[in-house]
């Protein structure tokens, strides 16, 4: 019962953040048709279909998107070491400070899922530049630069 009822809560946790269908199925393991139903009541429109972003780099599409990433990951990064129930636990919570910290962010909760994602499995990595100790996204773009943007930019103009 107390399963259950754990379940339904993270759920409805899930779906406040017009997390995908596709996700909460994932997560909870509740019949799918329920979880479209309980969206479209909650958000007024139908979930989105269609497969998820695949990964991080489908994401970082503009600079200002992949600067929302590297915000998005520091803010994941913040609850490594919390206890957290589970890992969609955590990534609520990295929404939800990414989103008190940047109101008008572009990523929604599904971007944030993907990149959660690869988080975990260390696909892409968040580190500090060893120059001017401001966060770098390692892996998330095509170039492998360990320096940050703006260190790489001075390197070039020197
Ligand atoms: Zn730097």
């Amino acid at each position: 019962m107390l399963k259950k009822y754990k379940q339904l809560a993270l759920a409805m946790e899930l779906l406040n953040r017009q997390a995908r269908a596709t996700i909460v199925q994932q997560v909870t393991g509740l019949p799918i048709k329920v979880i479209r139903k309980t969206y479209k009541e909650l958000h007024g429109r139908s979930s989105g279909r269609g497969s998820l972003k695949f990964s991080t780099r489908g994401v970082t599409s503009s600079n200002l998107k992949f600067k929302e990433v590297t915000l998005f990951a520091v803010c994941f990064r913040a609850f490594d070491n919390k206890r957290l129930e589970s890992h969609a636990h955590r990534v609520i919570a990295a929404f939800d400070i990414y989103k008190q910290s940047n109101p008008a962010g572009q990523l929604n909760f599904s971007d944030a899922w993907v990149i959660a994602q690869d988080l975990r499995d260390k696909t892409i990595q968040i580190t500090k530049c060893p120059h001017c100790q401001s966060w770098v996204l390692l892996n998330a773009r095509e170039d492998l630069s360990e320096r940050c943007g703006v260190c790489k930019a001075n390197m070039e103009s020197r």
